[in-house]
């Protein structure tokens, strides 16, 4: 059976492969896949999103799609800014602005708890699907510290790790301990016991 993932982000490509590869024949990004194609992000919750970006793939494909869709729940500003992760600052991708912003928000509050959240779903042909969600829990610190990962990383401080950011550890580190690992094996987890 074949997989196409509704990405063309290389990390994450090899990310699902390792976790994923055995359950499928091949596994393609979009574009290996001659696929071009953009997703209105217009649902509501992250799962919507995700499901939303899979089912269109999988129709257009006529094969398994999987997509995900995930972001930056912050405890003492109600969740936000969620789905709004990427354009928390109003511009898409900006994650300087967007760490900046949320030092902002978060300046005069002494609940720092924020987790990151990861739904996958996976879409077949017959237009069944299977969903799964991965967290991974911290606290936003003061200043940014770190230059791996990306995003809101070097502001997420991880509990478990010596007080170390998202961006201190190494990139093999994280990918063990991240929402989206968290989320793929429980997605695993659900397709083993369907077989
Ligand atoms: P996407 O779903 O992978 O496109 O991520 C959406 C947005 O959520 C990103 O642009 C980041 O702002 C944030 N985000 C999601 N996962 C992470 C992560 O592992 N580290 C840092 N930021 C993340």
């Amino acid at each position: 059976m074949k997989l196409i993932i509704a990405s063309n982000n290389a990390h994450k490509l090899v990310e699902i492969k390792a976790i994923l590869g055995g359950l499928f024949d091949e596994i393609l990004s979009m574009r290996e896949a001659g696929i071009d194609h953009e997703t209105l992000e217009d649902g509501a919750t992250f799962m919507e999103n995700a499901e939303k970006k899979a089912r269109e793939i999988a129709q257009i494909a006529g094969c398994c799609a999987l997509a995900d869709d995930s972001g930056i729940c912050v405890d003492a500003l109600d969740g936000a800014p969620g789905i709004y992760s990427a354009r928390f600052c109003g511009r898409h991708g900006d994650d300087a602005a967007n760490n900046r912003l949320l030092l902002e928000k978060l300046k005069d509050k002494d609940d720092r708890r924020a987790h990151y959240t990861c739904a996958i779903a996976l879409v077949r042909p017959d237009g069944s699907v299977v969903r799964a969600e991965g967290y991974m829990h911290g606290v936003i610190g003061f200043e940014e510290k770190g230059s791996n990962g990306f995003g809101y990383d070097p502001l997420f401080i991880l509990p478990d790790h010596d007080g170390l950011t998202a961006a201190q550890i190494s990139p093999e580190e994280k990918n063990r301990i991240s929402h989206r690992a968290a989320a793929l094996h429980e997605l695993l987890r659900q397709l083993g016991k369907e077989e």
